[in-house]
């Protein structure tokens, strides 16, 4: 009810640390600006329970008691939901008594749906304050509002995309709209090298090796007898693994480098953005047999791919690890995230909050604990 925005999650930050104080737990607050860290036991391995806290500049149209009392802000990802399975693993596991030895570490972060004004996302500011050191293996559990209730989507290998953005500028020469000859079309040079952009992916790029160049602004001109003398370009490229990352980059180059054979120049500024995230095979099998246990086989389903992004993936840059979801799907209808009706069956909470618990007992046991046996805790 008291969402808050990227970098400004003061008040879901105290009530956090709140929670994680009455469990006796120590806690650090202020960790890539407003994140929250804490930990129970202490030496290696050490596994990471990741859960991001930001809310989005949407109006929640939901009439429920629980619905967002401020005004265009609202949990419509789930984030809050994400908090609520964190907290409650870290309830589990501060009152079992026979926790393998080693520390779970709860990381609690900022700002995963933007970045702050240097550019930065909430997984690199906490990545900055060292909160991932020492980390052996990192979970990060999101609520999955259109998988049904109480399924786990988990798979191995990559998941999404690494997002990096551009902006070009192709320059012709400026003249009178009735006298093209004089001048130099920067529309004639952007219609081939928009064609030449878009055959990068299907004819310069292995079609088993998933990749996206999206032309995502166009601006020039100025009124209709004028030819402008430049033309600006924005777009985003998506791909998984680097060697495909690094070839879109020079096709790129060599699209844009077209309108110089035409006597045009361009500039080219290419921002490298968030990596791809890609879940440890070995983590997966962790995560899948403990849900197999605790909610029986039928609990699985595949992980859905796809070109969008997260920033848990600068985390994954340090430590192996594992982005997952459960399902919280009411009945059958559709509440997609970011949409100002999202709400979810929270019902299915506790079952998210034992599924980290247990995974995390899992992996702290098998590096160093061979005797820990898995439902032996009471
Ligand atoms: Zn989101
Ligand atoms: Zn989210």
């Amino acid at each position: 009810m008291q969402p808050e925005l990227g970098f400004h999650e003061e008040r879901t930050a105290a009530l956090i640390a709140e929670v994680l104080q009455g469990l006796r737990l120590p806690v650090r607050r202020g960790v890539g600006r407003t994140g929250v860290v804490a930990h129970i036991g202490s030496g290696h391995p050490c596994v990471a329970i990741r859960a991001d806290m930001d809310a989005l500049p949407v109006q929640e149209v939901n009439d429920v008691p629980y619905a967002s009392q401020v005004p265009g802000v609202m949990h419509a990802c789930g984030h809050d939901g994400n908090i609520a399975m964190a907290l409650g693993a870290a309830g589990i596991l501060a009152q079992s008594a026979d926790r393998p030895q080693g520390e779970v570490r709860f990381l609690f972060q900022p700002c995963e749906e933007g970045t702050d004004d240097e550019g930065k996302s909430g997984a690199q500011r906490m990545l900055d304050d060292g909160a991932l050191e020492g980390v052996d293996a990192v979970l990060s559990l999101h609520v999955g509002g259109t998988l049904p209730a109480g399924t786990v989507a988990v798979s191995a290998g990559y998941m999404l995309a690494a997002a990096d953005s551009w902006e070009a500028t192709l320059t012709g020469q400026g003249c009178h709209g009735a006298y093209p000859h004089l001048g130099l079309d920067p529309f004639s040079l952007l219609a081939l090298v928009i064609q030449a952009i878009n055959n990068i992916v299907p004819r310069r790029i292995d079609p088993l090796h998933p990749a996206v160049i999206s032309i995502g602004a166009i601006h020039g001109g100025g009124a209709g007898n004028i030819i402008p003398g430049e033309v600006r370009l924005e777009g985003t490229i998506r791909s998984f693994d680097d060697e495909t990352r690094q070839h879109l980059h020079r096709e790129l180059e060599r699209a844009l480098a077209l309108v110089r054979a035409l006597g045009g120049e361009y500039t080219l500024a290419l921002r490298k953005g968030g990596p791809a995230t890609y879940n440890d095979p070995a983590i997966v099998t962790a995560i899948q047999s403990a849900a197999t246990d605790l909610f029986g086989p039928d609990a699985l389903a595949a992980q859905e791919v796809g070109m969008g992004a997260d920033d848990f993936a600068w985390m994954l840059q340090r430590a192996p690890g594992v982005a997952f979801q459960i399902g919280v799907q009411r009945g059958d209808e559709r509440r997609l995230h970011h949409s100002p009706d999202f709400d979810f069956d929270d019902s299915v909470l506790p079952k998210g909050a034992a599924l980290l618990a247990e995974t995390a007992c899992r992996l702290l046991a098998r590096s160093d604990l061979p005797r820990y046996e898995p439902g032996s805790r009471t």
